[in-house]
C-alpha cells in the first residue's frame, strides 16, 4: 500500500537536534540559574552583534516588547500605526492606553504608506508604529524623515525582519526602537520570546528594568514594569538558533525562490509582494495574492482545495485590523481600500526553512491541478 502523504502545514520551527541544546538545558538546571542570567546575556550580546545595533534587550515575547517600548517612550494621545499587520502590533497600543490611528499600506509592498501617515498627524499624534511585512522593511528613509520633521517617535514591530536590511544596513537600527518576535515559527526561535534593539541607551534601560516590574531595588518601583523576562532555557534555544541561523536563512530563501518559479509558471497572474532596490527580505511567509477579478476564483476557494489535499495555508494578515472587534470603538477616520483588499487577497502558503523540494512540489501539482479543474 501506498504511503499516504503527511498533511503539510503553513509553518514549521527549525530546531537542531537535542543533543544541541542538552549541554545548555543542563547547566542551566545545575546551576540554578533559570531566569536572565549568563545564555540570556549571550543571547543580547550576540543578536546586537549580528543586527550591528548597540543594546538588545530580551525579553518573553514580541508583544511584551512593545508594550515596554511605548511605555518606556512615555507616548500620550494618538499613534499612527497600520491596519494591515498582526493583532499584536496594536495590543501594546490599547494596553498603554494610547488611541490607534489607521494608514493605509502601499499596495505593492504591502507596509505602512509614509504619505498616508502625513495626512493623518494631529496635534495629539505622539508616534508612528510599523511593521515590517513579511520580512520586508518599511520605508524606513521617508517614515524617518517624516518622525523627525514631526517630532514623533517611530517603532517597528520587527517580528519578521531578524535578518531583513536595508542599503546593508539591517532592521534592528531604525527608528527609536524595533522589536522582534522569537515565537517558534519566526525565523529566528527561541520557543519565545523577544528582542528590543535600539541604540538609545536610555530607552534600553527602562525595557530592562521594566521585563523585571520596573524593580529596581529600591522597592520603590519608579513605574509599573511586567514579569516578561527571557528565561535560561529559552536562551539556550535562542543561542543554538542563532548558530543556525544563516544557514536557515539561506534555506528558506532558496524555498521561497523555488516556489515562486514554480507558481509563475503555473499562472502568471499571481501577485507576490514587491521587494524594492537595496532590500533584503527573510521571506517569513510567503504570501501571494489572487485577485478575483483577475483570475475568475478567490483566495478563499484555492484555501479550501489546498485544504482538502492536505495543505494548510493562512489568510494573513485577515482580518486587517480596524475589522477586528477589539477595535471597533477605533474607527478609521480615512478608507482604507488597499488594506481591506490585500487582507481579502492573500494567502500564506507553507514556508519553512527546512521544507522538501517533495513536499513544495505538492503545493505546486496540487495548485495546478486546481487550475486545471477550473478549465474543464
Ligand atoms: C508573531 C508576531 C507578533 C507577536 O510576537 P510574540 O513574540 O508572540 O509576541 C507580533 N507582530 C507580528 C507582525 C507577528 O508576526
Amino acid at each position: 500500500m501506498k504511503k499516504k502523504d503527511e498533511p503539510i502545514r503553513v509553518n514549521r520551527p527549525t530546531l537542531e537536534p537535542f543533543s544541541a541544546y542538552a549541554p545548555l538545558f543542563k547547566n542551566s538546571i545545575e546551576s540554578g540559574i533559570l531566569t536572565t542570567g549568563t545564555y540570556c546575556a549571550e543571547f543580547e550580546k550576540r543578536a546586537a552583534a549580528y543586527l550591528g545595533v548597540t543594546y538588545c534587550v530580551a525579553v518573553s515575547s514580541c508583544t511584551a516588547g512593545l508594550m515596554l517600548v511605548l511605555k518606556g517612550l512615555g507616548l500620550k494621545g494618538e499613534v499612527i500605526m497600520p491596519s494591515f499587520t498582526y493583532m499584536a502590533t496594536g495590543h501594546p497600543i490599547l494596553w498603554n492606553g494610547l488611541t490607534p490611528v489607521f494608514a493605509e499600506v502601499d499596495p505593492r509592498t504591502y507596509t505602512l504608506d509614509p504619505a498616508s501617515v502625513e495626512r493623518l498627524i494631529t496635534k495629539k499624534t505622539s508616534a508612528i508604529i510599523a511593521t515590517h511585512v513579511y520580512g520586508v522593511p518599511c520605508d524606513v528613509k521617508k517614515l524617518q524623515r517624516i518622525a523627525r520633521r514631526r517630532g514623533l517617535r517611530l517603532v517597528y514591530d520587527a517580528a519578521h525582519a531578524f535578518g531583513s536590511s536595508v542599503d546593508g544596513v539591517r532592521v534592528g537600527n531604525f527608528g527609536d526602537a524595533e522589536v522582534f518576535s522569537l515565537s517558534p515559527v519566526k525565523v529566528l526561535t527561541a520557543a519565545e520570546g523577544g528582542i528590543v534593539a535600539t541604540n538609545n541607551k536610555a530607552l534600553a534601560d527602562v525595557v530592562r528594568l521594566g521585563r523585571n516590574y520596573g524593580d529596581d531595588g529600591s522597592g520603590d518601583a519608579p513605574f509599573a514594569g511586567l514579569s516578561a523576562r527571557f528565561s535560561e532555557l529559552h536562551a539556550a534555544i535562542g543561542l543554538r538558533s542563532l548558530d543556525a541561523f544563516e544557514k536557515n536563512l539561506k534555506r528558506r530563501r532558496a524555498k521561497a525562490a523555488y516556489l515562486t518559479a514554480g507558481l509563475q509558471k503555473i499562472e502568471p497572474r499571481l501577485i507576490f509582494q514587491a521587494v524594492p532596490k537595496g532590500i533584503e527580505t527573510t521571506d517569513y511567509n510567503f504570501v501571494v495574492r489572487l485577485d478575483p477579478n483577475v483570475l475568475g476564483y478567490t483566495r478563499d476557494a484555492l484555501k479550501e482545495f489546498l485544504e482538502r489535499k492536505g495543505i494548510a495555508t493562512r489568510k494573513y494578515f485577515y482580518p486587517a485590523l480596524h475589522q477586528q472587534r477589539a477595535y471597533k470603538k477605533y474607527k478609521p477616520r480615512i478608507p482604507l481600500p488597499v488594506t481591506e483588499h490585500i487582507a481579502d487577497t492573500a494567502l500564506a502558503l507553507p514556508m519553512y526553512s527546512h521544507i522538501t523540494n517533495r513536499d513544495l512540489d505538492r503545493v505546486l501539482g496540487a495548485f495546478r491541478e486546481f487550475t486545471s479543474t477550473l478549465r474543464q
